[in-house]
């Protein structure tokens, strides 16, 4: 156990007063939360005065980092122009058309519409609503359920956290929902059976999704929703040609591949998208987080004209389309979504990306060696690495001792903020970090993983 020191002023008015998602709540009196004050660049302050790298984006998201001049400036110019309108009853606003445009133009399939949203728990469950109206307007009402993967995360609305597919944003919550059905997880160091092949196990995913949907029954499935590499879910990637067989399931039985690119967009993957990387040709994208690199809160669901074209036969015969968000395209999220794209074109943030994948590829196999590490996975800029209690028989820690989130701490207190999923720890450094900041992140990596063998 590390040592607790005594909580702050700040700290205990903190537990007094809000309720800390993700958050073990019955320790909080004792551990108290670290509170960050600034930041800048890769790194950001607490209220100590200590600096860590942010090996994580925040969560995922702040690619461009901390304090951004250009998007300071963006932002305030948005808000004295406009601080807030809204897109609803045929009314619009400039940055929300502009910002839609560049998606367009960006996208890694033919898309022609958007529509925003606050965040990307809300996309997903946009993204069901829409798969079940455009299924109404095709006069096919049993094409409903949803196919997901166990864990899977894509949000925690009723709906995206019933996507998920992780036990904890299941057990107590009563979820998931009907209509969400959930086939395997294609992490092979985990699920690969003794003495299979990569693409055997690929082929047995396949399989085993096609028994899903003749059990089913393909006249009940509407859309099955992937992350390109999951996150939430440890940062899985899968093996080689999965999304190919995957999809070939999918066309056979018209089942429409939505992409939930709310982490893999933008960058992460070496990509403009996941689904280029990971050679996924979805129909619909859901992104979120570094759409604006997380300077505001931003999603959105991108899909292509004959999928809108069914919205508008049935907004024709039903009067209007009842769905809306009253912040889904917000002045300042989209001045800001505009002005991000517009940086990661202008500084070429992905040429960065693509020149530091190699360094970051070799630390993560570095990371691999360790006594502790099972498994090091990563696919560009992101990456997890599993301890395990025995490396050779891949025997994980018994949950309950809390091997990685105090792992993670002892990587914290080594001036680092990484994050624990289980017993994997995420890494997932904003977009702009330098080669030597790079190397400085993993050097405290390894020192936090060093003091916990
Ligand atoms: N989808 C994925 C792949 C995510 O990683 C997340 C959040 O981490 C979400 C959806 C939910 O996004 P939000 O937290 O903005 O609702």
């Amino acid at each position: 156990m590390l040592d607790q020191p005594p909580l702050t002023n700040l700290q205990t008015r903190d537990v007094e007063s809000l309720i800390h998602p993700y958050t073990p709540l019955h320790k909080l009196k004792s551990t108290g939360t670290l509170i960050m004050q600034r930041g800048e660049g890769v790194h950001v302050f607490d209220t100590q005065g200590r600096g860590y790298i942010e090996g994580m984006s925040g969560l995922w998201c702040a690619g461009l980092g901390f304090g951004d001049e250009e998007m300071i400036e963006a932002a305030t110019e948005q808000l004295r122009t406009l601080p807030y309108y809204h897109i609803f009853s045929a009314k619009s606003i400039e940055p929300a058309i502009e910002l839609a445009e560049k998606l367009k133009e960006i996208a890694p399939v033919p898309i022609s519409k958007v529509f925003f949203t606050s965040s990307g728990s809300e996309a997903n469950d946009t993204q069901v609503k829409l798969a079940w109206y455009m299924n109404n307007a095709r006069g096919r009402p049993n094409k409903k359920k949803i196919i997901s993967r166990i864990k899977a995360y894509h949000g925690v609305t009723v709906m995206s956290a019933s996507l998920t597919g992780l036990p904890g944003n299941h057990n107590g919550w009563d979820l998931p929902v009907d209509r969400v059905l959930h086939t395997d997880c294609p992490h092979f160091y985990r699920f690969g059976a003794e003495g299979e092949s990569e693409a055997e196990f690929t082929a047995r995913m396949a399989k085993s999704l096609r028994e899903l949907i003749e059990r089913e029954g393909p006249d009940t499935i509407a859309a099955m929703i992937a992350e390109p590499v999951m996150g939430a879910g440890g940062v899985i990637v899968p093996p080689k040609g999965y999304f190919e067989a995957i999809q070939a399931v999918l066309d056979e039985h018209d089942i429409i591949l939505i992409s939930d690119e709310v982490i893999t967009g933008f960058g992460r993957t070496g990509n403009w998208w996941g689904s280029q990387t990971l050679n996924m040709k979805p129909k619909t994208i859901s992104t979120a987080k570094q759409l604006t690199s997380a300077y505001a809160p931003l999603g959105a669901v991108m899909v292509p004209e004959d999928i809108y074209q069914s919205y508008v036969d049935h907004s024709a015969q039903l009067g209007t389309f009842g769905h809306g968000f009253t912040y889904g395209g917000h002045p300042l999220g989209c001045a800001l979504g505009v002005k991000a794209i517009e940086i990661y074109q202008k500084r070429d943030i992905i040429g960065h990306v693509r020149k530091l994948m190699p360094l970051f590829e070799s630390r993560m196999k570095r990371l691999a060696e360790h006594p502790l590490v099972g498994e090091a996975r990563y696919c560009g800029f992101v990456g997890g690495a599993e301890l395990v209690a025995d490396k050779k028989t891949r025997r994980p820690f018994d949950p309950k001792q809390g091997v990685g989130p105090q792992t993670a701490k002892l990587i914290e207190n080594n001036g680092a903020v990484l994050r624990a999923i289980g017993d994997t720890i995420a890494i997932c450094p904003p977009m702009i970090i330098r080669e030597d900041e790079l190397n400085e992140l993993f050097d405290r990596f390894e020192k936090g993983l060093n003091e916990a063998e």
